[in-house]
Formats: structure tokens, sequence, C-alpha cells
């Protein structure tokens, strides 16, 4: 990239770090400015347009310029920039929000604990079992199992039980009593002839044994996302939740739904925890509880986890754990009036009307000479490319067919992401049938073209 010097690209290669950049190859390449946006479409700095496929980072479900986010914003602003929650105090947004969100997520789950990220908010989570284990007099009761290629944020607790290797390498994590057991991913892990319910048993059964090796007494809790999202979007075999629960439910272990990504109608239904049946003792939402027009995100307890935590802070005389921008008013403002967008606009059904286009569309590219695998449910999906699709040996190295087809989709105008060689896909839950096709036939160019430089490059 020709950089100009004192340029903006120029000015951030100079002083801005980037999260999950290789920062040597950002020194060569530079940085994609995005400079506005509008509805599902976002522009650069030097006018050109793209379909944001990802939104953002899985979150703009209402995509840009929603100017009614914006008046609350404002609005909120004008009446009380700030309050917090602590010692008793709360603000009419705060209460609004909490309200809102017991009234929404299923079962009992009434209890809302807010911070400002996915992170922030599974850091807490660990702090929230912890305390549950030590309130009810079972201190060895601690160890939290999530799995590999789960993701759950990157602050020291939550990247712990995230499942992959970058956020683990170097880092010196996970920390103790964070275990990790199979991914659900039935096309990597289903064995010969097995069929996807069978292979949700031996899911089950891992995870059992792995609770029977450890001692149950020392298990907490069971984390997951209903589809694991930046391992690669994996959705699990439709039993598999039902059979998991069981196992938590049999050794008392807390079962916790990280709905950060699948949260407010991405995977067809409000949560994901609907779509496949699960009923967690702890919700965690962020990303699209604001649209990610501000950053928020929640913990949601059960009346049970509630009960034995309320208990423990009156014997203690604080519950000691909060942030500075726990429910920051205009952030909870922002979250309320998308909440009520997504109930006046019938948002769910919307995304029930536009997710068999979406799927069938994305899985038109399986005949794709390299398209191992395509997946997805609702809005969100993935196209795994792969070196030979009938051994489904990946590239090698794999990575670098993952970038260059991200890079034509860029070229190609639309923004996605590339989870190593597969790309993943999660527009505005707002976008439309037209729009739809629009964003295939960009994304069906960059494949063509990436095919091409396979070929030139002879990497299969
Ligand atoms: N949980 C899940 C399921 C996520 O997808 C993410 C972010 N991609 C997080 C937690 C972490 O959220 P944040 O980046 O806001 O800390």
């Amino acid at each position: 990239m020709n950089v100009r010097p004192n340029s903006p690209a120029a000015r951030d290669i100079a002083h801005h770090l980037h999260p999950y950049t290789n920062w040597r190859r950002h020194e060569a390449d530079g940085p994609l400015i995005i400079n506005s946006g509008k509805g599902i479409y976002v522009q650069d700095d030097q006018g050109k347009e793209y379909i944001e496929g990802m939104a953002g980072l899985w979150c703009t479900s209402l995509g840009f310029g929603e100017e009614r986010l914006v008046q609350a914003a404002a609005e909120q602003m004008r009446k009380l920039p700030y309050y917090h929650a602590f010692a008793h105090k709360s603000h009419n947004p705060g209460i609004d929000l909490a309200e809102r969100l017991a009234d929404m997520t299923p079962g009992d789950l009434n209890h809302v604990f807010f911070a400002n990220s996915g992170s922030e908010a599974n850091d807490t989570v660990v702090k929230f079992v912890w305390y549950f284990n030590n309130a009810l007099g079972r201190p060895e009761k601690k160890k939290i199992i999530s799995r590999i290629k789960g993701y759950h944020g990157v602050t020291v607790a939550s990247a712990s039980m995230t499942g992959l290797p970058n956020n683990h390498r170097d880092f010196d994590l996970p920390i103790a009593n964070i275990l990790h057991t199979e991914c659900p991913h039935y096309y990597r892990f289903g064995q010969e002839g097995e069929t996807e319910d069978a292979f949700a048993t031996r899911m089950a059964d891992a995870l059992e044994a792995k609770i029977l090796e450890e001692g149950p007494e020392t298990v907490a809790a069971f984390i997951g996302e209903p589809v694991m999202g930046a391992g690669g979007v994996i959705v699990p075999p439709r039993t598999y939740w039902k059979k998991i629960q069981a196992v938590c439910r049999k050794y008392d272990i807390l079962v916790i739904a990280d709905e950060v990504i699948c949260g407010f109608g991405r995977t067809g239904e409000m949560f994901g925890s609907q779509t496949f049946e699960i009923q967690p003792d702890i919700m965690v939402v962020a990303k699209q509880l604001s649209s990610a027009y501000l950053p928020i995100s929640a913990v949601i307890i059960s009346d049970k986890v509630y009960d034995a935590l309320a208990d423990n802070s009156a014997k203690i005389g604080t519950f000691g754990h909060g942030y500075t921008y726990s429910g920051h008013p205009v952030a909870a403002a922002v979250a309320v009036e998308t909440l009520k967008i997504y109930e006046e606009r019938d948002i769910l059904s919307h995304v029930k009307a536009v997710a068999p286009l979406f799927q069938e569309g994305l899985r038109k590219f399986a005949d794709h000479p390299h398209v191992g695998e395509v997946r997805g449910v609702g809005l969100v999906g993935a196209v795994e490319l792969v070196a030979d699709k009938t051994t489904k040996a990946s590239f090698d190295p794999a990575g670098p067919v993952g970038v260059q087809l991200d890079k034509r989709a860029i070229a190609n105008g639309v923004i996605l992401r590339n989870i190593v060689d597969s790309l993943a896909f999660c527009p505005p839950l707002i976008i439309t049938d037209k729009q739809i096709k629009e964003l295939f036939d960009r994304f069906g160019k960059a494949l063509d073209e990436t095919e091409a430089w396979i070929k030139a490059e002879g990497l299969a």
C-alpha cells in the first residue's frame, strides 16, 4: 500500500494499535478506514461502498444511521449523561432495561447485572459462579467447562474460557479451574458412518467423562454459545444442547448460555437458547442489545442463582463487584430503544422471512470446487474452504486462502470475516431479500477470483 506521509493511514500505522491484527503486516498494508454508514452499507475514506456482511463484529443489527438510536442517546445525554448503580443508586434507563430483559428472556432469568462488553460480562459470570458456590458452602465446586473453539472474550478469565489457541498462546492462559471439552462440529469431528445424533451423544458422553474424571463435586458450570461464532460459526446438531444440558443437571452443574452473538434474533428466535432448547441458569448478552451503538452487556441470572448471591452479599455486607459504567444510562437508553424497535418492527418475523433465502443462497456455494462445508442458521453462516473436498483436508498451511478470500471480498465490495479458511457471514438483521442477493453476487465473484488464485499459486 502506498501510504502518504501524514495521511490518516500513516498516522494510524504510527500510533494506533489494532486488536486482532498482525501488527507487522499492518505497517505494510495499512488500515481500511471506514468513515460513514447507512443501512447495511458502509463507506471508506475513498468513497468506496461495502456491504457490511458481518454487521461490524456481529453486532450492528439495525444497520448504520438508525436515527431513533441517535435521538435516544442525545436525549439521555441531555437529561442525565452519567449515573451509576453502586450502593443502592439507580436511574430510569437502567430500571427499564433490566425489566425488559427479565421479561424477554426465557424461564426465571429475572435478575440483570450490567457490564460494558461481552468479555466483562463473562468475567462477571466467572465471579458469580465462584461466589455462588462459596455462598452455598461448597468451595471445592469451582471448575468451569467451556469448549474448544468457543469464544467468550479476551479479559483474563473470559479469554481462559475462550477455546482458541491465539487467545492463550504467549498470554499464559488459561488460568486454573477452566477446562475445555469437545467442539460439536460434525463436519470436522463426526466419525465415518456416525449420525449427527450419535455425534451429539458422543459429545455429551465426553463431557460426562470429563466431569467424572475431575470429580463432579469440583465442577461448577458449563458455558457455551448456542451457535459458536468467532470459532467459525459452528452450528451444533439439533439434539446436542439437550444432551449436554442433561449431563449438567445430573451433576448439579450450572448451564450458562453465552448469547453475545445469538441474542436478539440472530438464529431466528429471540435467543439461541430458544432455537436449541436450552434452559440456562445464566445468560449473557451484549452486541445486538444496543445494536452496538454504544457498549453495553448484561448477565441475567435465575432466581436460584440470585438468591444465593443475595444471601451472601447480605452476609458480607455488599456484593463486591461492579463497574463504573455498569448500566451506563446513555447506553441503557439506547438499548431500551433498540429493544423497542425490535418489537415495533417485529424484527423476528423479518429474520424468519429472509433467513431461508440467506441460508439457501449460502448453500449454493457448496458446489464450488474448494468449498468443503456451508453451515449456518437464521442470519449467520460460514463457508469453509478446503484443499480436498473428498478427504476434507484443509489447506497447508491453513490461513492464507482465507485471507485471500477476505481480501477479494473487500475488493468486490463486501466486508466479511475470515476465520482461518472459513468466511463468516452475519449481516445486519434488517437486510432485505434484494440485498442478500447482492451480498452473494459480490461474494461469488470473490470466490471465483480466489479459486483462480488457488490454481495460480498451485495450492491444490
Ligand atoms: N462472547 C461471544 C459469544 C462473543 O462473540 C464475543 C465477541 N465476539 C464475546 C463474548 C466478547 O465480547 P467483547 O468483544 O464485547 O468483549
